[in-house]
């Protein structure tokens, strides 16, 4: 009989100790080895569970040295289980190198649903449609963010970003698309925890310029009533063009009518 090699994919919370499924602790106390992201974070949870599994780091700077001692591991019959610091690896977390050699070597993967920001931010963030892209961390450089802000005006757009970052991120944005709806989720599940649903300058105003912990936002996605099309066509006029080229422009990005906005120039 073929032998199963047993490795497991195990979120744990993102902020609230209780979210840990009795699933995820049955595992972690079952496996011979956690693999960590820092061994020190998960051994807060770890002490909190009593689960007393011996621990071994995994993270972004040993995963390539980490994948084939796992392997041999699993294949004389150990079990493993990956975690991250937070919520479900692979989510913007370690884990990518190791599973697709695990794949390689047909090894079974269990993977266990769990905590993750961007579910708990979205399941309370109404939306007019279900469309959502999810682009991990905001692109760094301001060509980046502004290639993608505008490649996805029409969906969703779901992303992760540092509160050192955010005020700059949001300025671009509005700088961008205008004044738009955005949602904004700050350190969810825990003590603090925020959901602000407004425009831009809102928003900012709402922190005082200042925000802290951990944050998920998501700007909306472009529909005829959320445009802030003053905005644009004063953007576009600052470039130089003319009336009937800021209608030919906007009418096709947005699906909007082109007399409309063409009226709107000349207000
Ligand atoms: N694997 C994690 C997950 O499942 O959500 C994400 C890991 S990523 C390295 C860390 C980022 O996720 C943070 O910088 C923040 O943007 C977001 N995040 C994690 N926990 C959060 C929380 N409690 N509230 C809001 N955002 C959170």
């Amino acid at each position: 009989m073929e032998r199963e090699f047993q490795f497991y994919v195990v979120p744990t919370p993102i902020g609230n100790l209780d979210d840990i499924t009795l699933r995820a602790i049955d595992i972690l106390k079952k496996v011979d080895i956690i693999a960590c992201e820092d061994t020190r974070t998960s051994q807060n949870l770890l002490n909190h569970y009593n689960i007393h599994t011996k621990t071994v780091a995994y993270h972004k700077f040993n995963e390539k040295s980490k994948v084939e001692e796992f392997i041999t591991l699993l294949k004389q019959g150990k079990k493993i289980a990956l975690v991250s610091d937070a919520g479900t690896p692979m989510i913007c977390d370690p884990g990518s190198i190791l599973i697709k050699e695990l794949i390689n070597n047909n090894i079974k993967i269990t993977a266990l649903s769990g905590a993750c920001a961007i579910p708990t931010f979205l399941s309370q963030v109404p939306r007019e449609n279900e469309l959502f892209t999810f682009v991990g961390f905001f692109p760094k450089t301001k060509q980046k963010a502004q290639e993608l802000i505008t490649e996805y005006s029409k969906s969703n757009l779901v992303f992760y970003e540092s509160p050192n970052r955010i005020i700059d991120t949001l300025n671009l944005i509005k700088e961008t698309r205008g004044n738009i709806q955005i949602a904004l989720g700050r350190e969810l599940t825990k003590l603090f925890e925020e959901i602000v649903i407004d425009n831009i300058e809102n928003v900012i105003t709402h922190f005082e310029q200042r925000i802290k912990g951990e944050i998920v936002c998501m700007i909306y996605a472009s529909t005829e009533s959320n445009i802030d099309l003053t905005t644009k066509i004063k953007q576009l006029k600052s470039k130089g063009f003319k009336s009937k080229e800021i209608a030919t422009i906007l009418s096709t990005l947005y699906d909007t009518n082109k007399n409309d906005i063409y009226k709107l120039t000349m207000e």
